[in-house]
Formats: structure tokens, sequence, C-alpha cells
């Protein structure tokens, strides 16, 4: 059975209980409208500990642009039938005023460094800051042992396990591989706004992606990306980034050793849906 809770302090005093009786806590954030990649994570965490919580919360602090905000879909009642069928143990699922009670201005700020002002941090100023707000929340009210979160999400991966490090939080990381439809597209949320047509489509920003992973090998990769873009555009696509990274640093790579692990990243919109996506082990 799926218990719902909405205040902090009734999942304070139920989760306590799990804990004196020894139970070890699996925690899965999302903002809901919920697909495959979101179980697999609720599935992952079932299999390696006692109890797991999913939270459902569109965090308005990490949005920049207010109508994505708006447009975010709401899927609640499929959703806990969803979650139901996976077995997850208790859904979170708080309001804006039960997690910022002194409201949305003034909020506190992390020292996430560099991670905040590239790629999705560029394109999406203070989205990593509202990230880090809500999550840090998130990780107080529920105290798991173990976050579960998504590769789709390279950046966010890297932005949490910073958050955990400065903040010194004892929780043990796991990423999940990127859960995908039959043609390779990312499954995502956002999906639900777009077209059949825009559907199949958007599994060409894959393609490229993993295109341009075969096609580069040690040496000047410049090129290869250049060829990537052009694709992407030429199909319509409205590009905010298409890049080669080191894996453990997000440092942009050109000049490629053959040896140095690589992500490729991007992120596109078709027609107005930014979509986003990565591959890694890239090259060679
Ligand atoms: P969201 O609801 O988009 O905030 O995502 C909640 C969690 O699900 C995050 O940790 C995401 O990285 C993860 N996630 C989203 N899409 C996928 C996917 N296709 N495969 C695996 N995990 C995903």
């Amino acid at each position: 059975m799926l218990l719902i809770l909405k205040t902090i302090s009734t999942l304070r005093s139920y989760l306590g209980k799990q804990e004196q009786q020894g139970g070890s806590i699996g925690f899965v954030p999302t903002m809901g409208a919920l697909h495959e990649g979101h179980l697999q994570l609720i599935r992952t965490s079932k299999d390696q500990q006692h109890y797991t919580v999913c939270s459902i919360f569109v965090n308005p602090t990490q949005f920049n642009d207010k109508k994505d905000f708006d447009k975010y879909p709401k899927t609640i009642e499929s959703d806990i039938e969803k979650l139901q069928a996976a077995g997850c143990d208790l859904l979170f699922l708080p309001s804006v005023e039960e997690l910022y009670p002194g409201g949305l201005d003034n909020l506190e700020t992390y020292e996430i460094g560099k991670l905040e002002t590239i790629y999705e941090g560029e394109f999406r100023p203070g989205h990593f800051q509202g990230v880090c707000q809500v999550v840090r929340r998130l990780l107080d009210a529920v105290r798991p042992h173990h976050l579960f979160m998504g590769q789709k999400d390279y950046q966010q991966c890297m932005v949490i396990k910073r958050l955990l490090e400065i903040q010194g939080m004892n929780i043990k990381f796991t990423a999940i591989p990127t859960v995908r439809e039959p043609n390779g597209l990312a499954m995502s949320s956002r999906n639900m706004r777009l077209s059949e047509e825009n559907r199949e489509k958007a599994s060409f920003i894959h393609k490229t992606l993993t295109n341009l992973c075969h096609s580069i090998s040690a040496g000047n990769i410049d090129q290869q990306l250049n060829i990537a873009r052009t694709r992407l555009s030429g199909a319509g696509f409205r590009i905010d980034y298409i890049d080669i990274a080191d894996a453990s640093t997000l440092e942009p790579v050109r000049q490629w050793d053959g040896r140095q692990q690589l992500v490729a990243l991007a992120a596109v919109f078709i027609q107005e849906v930014r979509l986003i996506d990565n591959v890694l082990n890239c090259g060679g």
C-alpha cells in the first residue's frame, strides 16, 4: 500500500518509526508526470533499501522560465497508480508553503562553483541554486540513507554530489542509466508536450550524440562537433549547446588524449519544448 503524506511533521514521525525498527530509507525526488525512468529509480531503491520514498514537487525556484513552470505536466492520479504498481512505500507530496514556509524570496545560496555557470547553468540562470534549495529541504524532511537520481540529468547529478559534500551530508548517492523510448529518445516528462511526429523527430538528438561519440578519436574534435551541430540545426532544432566535456569535471574538451573519460551533452528546443540528453563513455 502506498502511503501519501503531505506535511514534514507527519513524514518525520512516520519515517522516525521505520528507522527505529532498523529500516534503511531510499529516496527518489521527482517533479511528477512519472514515466519508466522514474519507475526504474523506484525499483533500484526497492532492490537496495528497506523502505522507498518518492516525492512529487514541481519546484518553482528552479524554473528560470515562468512559461515552462506553468506548462509543466501534472498527472497526479496516474502517478499515484504507477507508484503503487511499482511498490513504492511512501509518496511525499508537499505544498510550496510546506517546503518554503518563509516564501520564495531571499533564499539561501550554495557554493557549487563552476557547475553553476556552464551548460545548463549558463542557459538556465539560477536553475541549480533552485535545485539545491529544494533537494536540501527534501533531504532534511526525508533524511534518507540513499538518494537515487538519473544520469539523464548528468550535470544535476554532479551538483547534488557537490551539495552532499559541502553540506557534510552522509547520504549515499546512485545515478542510474538513462531510460529511453524504443527510438532512443530519453524519457522525460516534457516529452508529453510533444506531438507524435515530434517525438519521432526528437529521437535525432540521441542519434546525433551517439554518432558524435563514435566519430571521435584522439586529437582535435572540433570538426566532429561542428558536423553534429550542423546536423541538429539542419534538422530544425534550436540548439542551446552540444558539446563534449570531461566526464568528471565537465570542462569542455577540444583536444582529446584518447584516455580521458568523456561525456557528450546537448540541450535543444523542438518547437517550444526544451530537451536535454547526454551519452557517456564517448569516443574511441
Ligand atoms: P524529474 O521529475 O524530471 O525532476 O526527474 C526526477 C528524477 O528522475 C531525476 O533524478 C532525473 O534525473 C530522473 N530521470 C528523469 N528522466 C529519466 C530517464 N529517462 N531515465 C532515468 N532517470 C530519469
